[in-house]
């Protein structure tokens, strides 16, 4: 096994994973478009090294921090990108072009509610990756690191696992947020959602990467994923509960049966 080492930095609203090895650095995922700057200064100060040792971006969704680097990082620099095989027809006809515009809104929300600096942060609504990935694939370059499919954040969500050190990579698929994991915003198909995290309760894991927070250092990763599926369905409240509405503009959102039984007893 060839050695490696795992580096973050915080980007605009995520952090961004890297794996460096002697001859080749992964990037885990896509970050806002507003990382670019980031990664640049990061290969140039941190690790010394050129970019062009870049050899692959995952992007383990289409949301604004999760694949809005990537295709600008592609543009300067000829990384190729992996994502879901699914992932481009995420934003594709009229109802994904709102829901693209939602979902860029919804995170400048979260800038604004960070008091992070307003950056640019629109990015284009296809990514057209170089590698459609599969569940149980392992990556290009990388064949280390498999693909686990993760639907429930949205229908092509993946995570990362680093068959040898047991590493995985979750994106978004929890989150910790004043000092709790929390299941994302939103979950567009929480049956799919409890699936997801039925799967990853039976993993065998010995350190967790995730975009937003890091998970409590004393929580047993297997018992929270199993905890966690227990609350998929439990309904919004406040303001959540309206934004949910504004998640679900994408076609492929509205194939959800239990959104539609979540939106009857909105409405
Ligand atoms: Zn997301």
């Amino acid at each position: 096994m060839s050695e490696m080492k795992i580096h973050s930095i915080d980007g605009q609203i995520q952090k961004i994973y890297f794996a460096e090895y002697s001859d080749r650095v992964l990037m885990l995922d896509g970050g806002c478009r507003s990382d670019v700057e980031k990664v640049e200064l990061f290969f140039r100060d941190v690790l010394k090294r050129p970019i062009s040792d870049l050899k692959l971006i995952v992007s383990t969704h289409m949301h604004p921090d999760h694949a809005g680097a990537a295709p600008i990082l592609r543009r300067k620099y000829a990384v190729p990108i992996a994502a879901f095989n699914d992932a481009d027809k995420w934003y594709n006809g009229f109802g994904g072009f709102f829901q693209h515009l939602a979902d860029c809104s919804l995170s400048w929300l979260v800038v604004l509610k960070t008091h992070k600096p307003w950056l640019r942060m629109w990015y284009p609504r296809f990514l057209k990756p170089n590698y459609r990935l599969f569940e149980g694939n392992v990556l290009p370059f990388f064949y280390e690191w498999s693909i686990i499919h993760t639907p429930g954040h949205t229908d092509h969500d993946i995570c990362l696992y680093h068959l040898q050190t047991k590493i995985l990579y979750i994106a978004d698929t929890v989150v910790h947020i004043n000092g709790k994991c929390l299941l994302p915003f939103p979950v567009v198909f929480p049956e799919k959602m409890k699936d997801s995290l039925l799967k990853l309760s039976k993993m065998e894991i010995s350190t967790i990467l995730q975009a937003h927070g890091e998970l409590c250092p004393n929580e047993n990763p297997n018992t929270l994923f199993l905890k966690l599926a227990q609350t998929t369905n439990v309904k919004l409240k406040g303001q959540f509960r309206f934004l949910n509405f504004f998640m679900r503009l994408s076609k492929r959102a509205k194939k959800s049966t239990v959104v539609f039984r979540n939106f009857k007893i909105l409405s």
